[in-house]
């Protein structure tokens, strides 16, 4: 193995935009993202995306749904 070839592995802080910060291995120093395991619908359940989308709530409203809770 070559030295010098292979970027630095790092501890990374991965800021996200709901203001959750863990840490990551990656090369890069910092890493900023949207939507982490905290504020993501998938693992909170909420549906914050989905309402805020507005397609999704056309179609409910098209079919007389409501947004499912
Ligand atoms: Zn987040």
């Amino acid at each position: 193995m070559k030295a010098g070839i292979h970027p630095n592995y790092n501890k990374t802080v991965v800021t996200c935009a709901c203001g959750n910060t863990f840490e990551s291995g990656s090369v890069k120093k910092e890493i900023r993202i949207e939507t982490c395991s905290e504020c993501h619908p998938f693992y909170t359940g909420r549906q914050k995306f989905a309402e805020a989308g507005g397609r999704v709530d056309k179609f409910n409203k098209k079919y007389g749904m409501k947004a499912q809770q």
